[in-house]
C-alpha cells in the first residue's frame, strides 16, 4: 500500500496519459487496468484512513504507478457522483 501524495499522483497521471492504459471501475475503489500494447492486467485499489489517501496495484512498481494514475481520474469521479447522491 502506498501513500498518494499531490507529487506522487502528478507524475502517476502524466504518465497514464502517454501510455493511456485502459480503465474498468469493478467496483467502488477497484479497478482494473489495462495496457493497451501488452494486454497486461492489473487491479488497482484505493483507501482512506483519516485524512491519508492510499493506493494499491498488483504490478511490480515500488511507488505510485501510472495504473493508479490512469485510475484516479475514475475514482475522483465516482468519488464525486457518491457524495451528490446522498446530499
Ligand atoms: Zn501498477
Amino acid at each position: 500500500m502506498l501513500e498518494i501524495t499531490k507529487e506522487s499522483i502528478e507524475k502517476a497521471i502524466e504518465k497514464a496519459r502517454i501510455t493511456k492504459p485502459k480503465v474498468k471501475v469493478l467496483e467502488f475503489r477497484r479497478y482494473a487496468v489495462t495496457n493497451k500494447t501488452t494486454g497486461a492486467n492489473y487491479e488497482v485499489k484505493f483507501y482512506k484512513i483519516g485524512n491519508q489517501k492510499f493506493g494499491e496495484c498488483n504490478c511490480k512498481a515500488t511507488k505510485i504507478c501510472y495504473h493508479i494514475g490512469a485510475s484516479i481520474g475514475a475514482h475522483i469521479v465516482l468519488a464525486e457522483q457518491m457524495h451528490t447522491a446522498t446530499a
